[in-house]
């Protein structure tokens, strides 16, 4: 029987009803090629990290998740069970708008401007808000340092996709949303529109709670595998710290400012319950700032300095994008108001303590 791994994924998840309502699987899909690269990238960036978190986190058992890619043309990214067989499945349409975002970067001269600058009438004749083919990086007119640079942001928005996908099984999520049916899944839709999401009115905050715990957790799954490959007590100094600091900051902020179909003026969350992807990018980049403080040390200023940095340079990327100024930008890129941190970090830590006390029953 050749019973290889490839066919045994294919065998599993090809008929699923879920996989065929995000597209079918991309792979068996007649025209997939033109996504080829697209498809090495993401699968590069979850089996790496698949790898580290079986070394480092043997328990969680990340190695028996299999990670689906989708034709489907939507920006889903879902975490899901059946049957007690784990998956992730992301459609091609949200990682083929995160490459869009990471080509609109490259060409917006106003971003980046002070470490890879770039003339201000350089060629954005071929930049939108979303393609459905992807722009090839031989058209991209810029320098190769800057190109390398918006592909590695590329990479750090797949990490942050596929870890909080990961974080969402490993936290037990599934479980808590729907326990009876034994189809369990989470879709990021359900959790950046106004849906009401299915779950009992004492049980109103879960939806809510799920996304920060996956956020949370998911850096803590990105902390641990690049501990794994570059220890935080060995080979790190405060310039390297607040250089990947800048680097998930901004990344996730691209992806919260790609899932906000909305595109709203206001910070606010909706009515209900939902947390705007405005609060869970400030409770991620607050987070990531405290966490690498901790790990590698260095004076607090120089993290809250690159954090501001992080969020100044994802506001000019929105208003180059006419993003409505509000929520993302102010005309000025964006500047966080401090004050509310602590009561937004008090809400993030209390989400997950709800969460393990779900979990515990
Ligand atoms: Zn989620």
């Amino acid at each position: 029987m050749r019973n290889t791994s490839k066919m045994r994924k294919a065998d599993i998840w090809s008929k699923d009803i879920v996989v065929q309502d995000c597209g079918g699987l991309l792979a068996e899909n007649s025209d997939w090629e033109g996504d080829a690269g697209l498809l090495y990238m993401v699968n590069h960036v979850f089996d790496t990290n698949k790898a580290l978190l079986n070394r480092t986190r043997p328990e969680l058992r990340v190695d028996d998740i299999a990670f689906l890619v989708t034709a489907g043309t939507g920006r889903r990214a879902i975490a899901y069970a059946r049957d007690g067989a784990r998956a992730i499945i992301v459609e091609v349409g949200l990682i083929r708008a995160l490459w869009t975002r990471a080509a609109s970067i490259a060409h917006l001269p106003g971003v980046l401007a002070n470490a890879f600058p770039i003339a201000e009438d350089i060629d954005q004749s071929w930049m939108a808000e979303s393609c459905d083919s992807v722009p090839g990086m031989s058209d991209w007119d810029c320098s190769g340092d800057r190109a390398e640079y918006c592909v590695d942001l590329f990479l750090h928005m797949l990490e942050y996709v596929v870890v909080h996908e990961i974080a969402h099984h490993v936290r037990g999520h599934l479980k808590l949303v729907n326990a009876e049916t034994g189809l369990h899944l989470i879709d990021e839709t359900e959790a950046r529109t106004s849906k009401t999401p299915e779950v009992s009115a004492a049980e109103g905050f879960l939806v809510q709670d799920l996304e920060f715990d996956a956020d949370a957790y998911g850096l803590e799954l990105s902390l641990a595998a690049m501990d794994e490959k570059h220890p935080f007590a060995m080979q790190w100094d405060q310039a390297s710290a607040t250089e990947w600091q800048f680097q998930l900051i901004f990344a996730q902020l691209m992806v919260a400012q790609v899932i906000d179909d909305a595109r709203k003026a206001d910070g606010a969350y909706s009515a209900d319950g939902h947390p705007a992807p405005l609060h869970r990018a400030i409770n991620y980049g607050n987070l990531v700032s405290r966490s690498l403080q901790d790990l590698v040390g260095g004076p607090l200023q120089a993290y809250v300095d690159m954090h501001a940095v992080a969020w100044s340079e994802a506001g000019y990327v929105a208003k180059g994008l006419s993003y409505p100024k509000g929520r993302w930008h102010d005309d000025h890129g964006k500047e966080m108001a401090t004050g509310d941190y602590q009561l937004l970090e008090e809400r993030y830590f209390a989400s997950s303590r709800r969460i393990d006390g779900l979990s515990r029953g």
